[in-house]
Parts: structure tokens; C-alpha cells; sequence
């Protein structure tokens, strides 16, 4: 690899799809297996659990419920300090890691219901913002 192609080279998370429906609400596209049931987010065109390739696309909605989280206050360039990622599970059928973002230290705890929301991750060097499906606390 040439030291300009290297320079230019942009090495991004491996993340999950996900949409904005008619709604307006935040959608994750994820995949369930045809032959053992198996959920996947990100998707998988090859389920893990079986090896089928009879995979089809569903669509993972909040609320989610937290099962933990942590504060990461050592972060590479780009991510704003502290950062707080956290586990929600969908569903019983699934967990998902994913930023939470607007919430105080009182509102994260164990089995507190959080909704889906889209916002930036991190910015780049040259000022581009990266985008990521988030957590965020529902406001009642
Ligand atoms: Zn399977």
C-alpha cells in the first residue's frame, strides 16, 4: 500500500444498519435464521448458530431495556469524553451494544427502559461527523 493510499485509508467500526421509518422512529436491521430461529444484529447472511444460509432481514424497534453499562473516559481521537456505552436487550431474544447519550448517572441503572435514537459517534480529523444508532433515557 502506497503511503498516500495509507494516508487517505479510513479504518471505520464495524457497525449495524438500521433506518429511519414513516415514523420517524430508528430501525435496526438485523437477521433471523429460517431454520433455528436465531436473531442477529449486525446481520449475518450465515447463521452462527446452524450454518444456514436461509437467513431473512427483520427489523429491531425500541424500547430496549439496559443490562449494563460502563464510562470510558480513555477514548481514541474523535470520541467526546466520557463516553457511555451499554448493553440493551431487545426482546429477550437479543443484545446490542451502543452508545447511550443524554443520560444522567441517576437514570442508568439495571432494567431502566431506554429508547433508540441516531446521532454522531465521532468526528473525524477533518471535521466529518460520523453518525451510529444510540441509547438514550425515554423522557415521560
Ligand atoms: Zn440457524
Amino acid at each position: 500500500m502506497s503511503e498516500k493510499a495509507a494516508s487517505s485509508t479510513r479504518i471505520r467500526p464495524r457497525i449495524g444498519r438500521w433506518e429511519i421509518d414513516d415514523q420517524g422512529e430508528v430501525v435496526l436491521l438485523g437477521t433471523r435464521c429460517g431454520e433455528c430461529g436465531e436473531v442477529a444484529f449486525p446481520e449475518h447472511q450465515i447463521c452462527v448458530n446452524c450454518g444456514s444460509e436461509s437467513t431473512s432481514e427483520i427489523r429491531i424497534k425500541g424500547p430496549t431495556t439496559l443490562r449494563n453499562y460502563t464510562i470510558v473516559h480513555q477514548l481514541p481521537p474523535g470520541f467526546e469524553s466520557p463516553w457511555v456505552v451499554g448493553y440493551g436487550e431487545f426482546d429477550g431474544q437479543m443484545v446490542i451494544l451502543a452508545p447511550i447519550v443524554g443520560a444522567t448517572r441517576d437514570e442508568l441503572h439495571e432494567g431502566v427502559a431506554l429508547g433508540l435514537c441516531v446521532g454522531v459517534t465521532k468526528v473525524e480529523d477533518d471535521g466529518e461527523e460520523l453518525h451510529s444508532y444510540q441509547f438514550t433515557p425515554l423522557k415521560a
